[in-house]
């Protein structure tokens, strides 16, 4: 018999599998291209050609031994040099590769974070809405999840209620912007309001409050939104990258982790990061990737390609009478479920084939989230269909 904990698991995890049979049912019945799918956040525009030429070149050219062989837990040191050169580069910072750990993709990074600092009844703060899977990564770990609203208007964290929720046994608060499910930003203000709440709490308990910073969607930001580099406001941050959006390589299972010199207890929490990389059987990043993505770190995917697609979507939710946020980051639009039952809203939007994620989801009951990293050709012809679901809402 499988365990508890996985036994809820696999309960949940159907209601993902009924959502993906649904799409499968209603492409069979209505044809795939009279089928609606905002559900998913799998990147449909390709990596930048430099990924691929760079893996071309490096089987071609680099010994094989060391393209395909171990080494250090913590990733290639070249790599992690040029990874922490970069980041340098772009924010004024001092990283050495004794700062990165390349890991599997930014769960892979959660989930050495979190091993390497909870103990069981740790608490780890989240702001809702949230990516669910925070909460499965803190009980791995058996810390304790405790959830903080945002601010219902902004959706920024809430940093009053964040200082209300810390409290002796608060390790970190796990952070993400630009925000999936929200595609809000957080502001400089934001940051460094929570900077300060969390520095008094520090004080206050005599303890280390981590900030977890999970940035998958760093790099995609709109109308030139700043998104603020969090180890220079609070010194007890730890980045959580990957590449999966910001290079579209969700399936290579690629990013790096940032433990910056002047963290607490830094060298213990490197080494020991290191170790739960090989202990969770990770064992390293794949090895392929991390040497080729060292060769692309100034490449991006399409951008402007996701602007304009968060501007089609936006514009013609909006004028079909949606209330929206206006998302200036990552690859998502928070509607406000037009009807208080937000699963209602996403069963009637199935009757006009278009699939969406409540917002119950993410803790967030009363929204739904759609995510436009799909074909512009997908959004157009989906709009009638948007504005016919509007219509029934009298909107
Ligand atoms: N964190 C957030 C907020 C995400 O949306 C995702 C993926 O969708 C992840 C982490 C996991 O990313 P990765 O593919 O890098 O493991």
């Amino acid at each position: 018999m499988i365990s508890e904990k996985m036994m809820k698991l696999v309960g949940a995890n159907s209601a993902i599998r009924v959502m993906f049979e649904e799409g499968r049912r209603l492409a069979a019945i209505h044809g795939s291209e009279n089928v609606y799918d905002f559900s998913l956040g799998n990147p449909n525009f390709p990596a930048p050609p430099e990924v691929n030429a760079a893996i071309m070149d490096i089987i071609t050219n680099e010994e094989s031994t060391l393209v395909h062989g171990y080494m250090s837990n913590a990733g290639y040191e070249d790599v992690r040099e040029a990874v922490a050169r970069s980041l340098n580069s772009r924010y004024g910072t001092d990283f050495g590769h004794g700062n990165i750990i390349m890991t599997v993709g930014a769960a892979g990074g959660m989930n050495i974070i979190l091993k390497t600092l909870l103990n069981p009844g740790d608490e780890v703060i989240v702001i809702a809405p949230y990516f669910v899977d925070y909460g499965n990564y803190v009980d791995n770990y058996n810390g304790k999840l405790v959830v903080v609203k945002a601010d219902p208007h902004t959706f920024q964290p809430d940093t009053d209620a964040i200082e209300k929720a810390v409290t002796r046994r608060t390790k970190a608060i796990i952070i993400n912007s630009p925000n999936n499910p929200t595609g809000v930003i957080y502001s400089e203000g934001t940051i460094r309001s929570l900077a300060a709440v969390l520095e008094a709490k520090q004080k206050e308990y005599g303890n280390s409050i981590y900030i977890i910073s999970d940035e998958p969607y760093r790099e995609l930001a709109f109308d030139g939104a700043e998104v603020p580099w969090l180890t220079k406001f609070y010194k007890n941050t730890i980045v959580c990258y990957s590449w999966s959006k910001s290079l579209s390589l969700p399936g290579e299972r690629i990013g790096y982790l940032v433990i910056p010199s002047e963290l607490d207890d830094y060298e213990t929490v490197f080494a020991a990061a290191v170790i739960a990389n090989r202990v969770l059987g990770f064992i390293n990043a794949p090895s392929l990737i991390q040497r080729a993505v060292a060769r692309c770190l100034d490449a991006q995917v399409n951008v402007a390609a996701y602007d304009a697609n968060r501007q089609l979507l936006f514009n013609g939710l909006t004028d079909a009478g949606f209330e929206c946020v206006y998302p200036s980051g990552g690859f998502y639009i928070w509607l406000k479920s037009p009807v208080a039952d937000e699963k209602e809203f996403v069963a009637d939007a199935k009757n006009f084939n278009i699939l969406l994620v409540p917002g119950s989801s993410f803790a967030w009951p009363g929204y739904v989230r759609l995510a436009y990293c799909v074909s512009p050709d997908m959004i157009i012809r989906s709009l009638p269909a948007f504005k016919k679901l509007a219509g029934t809402y009298r909107l």
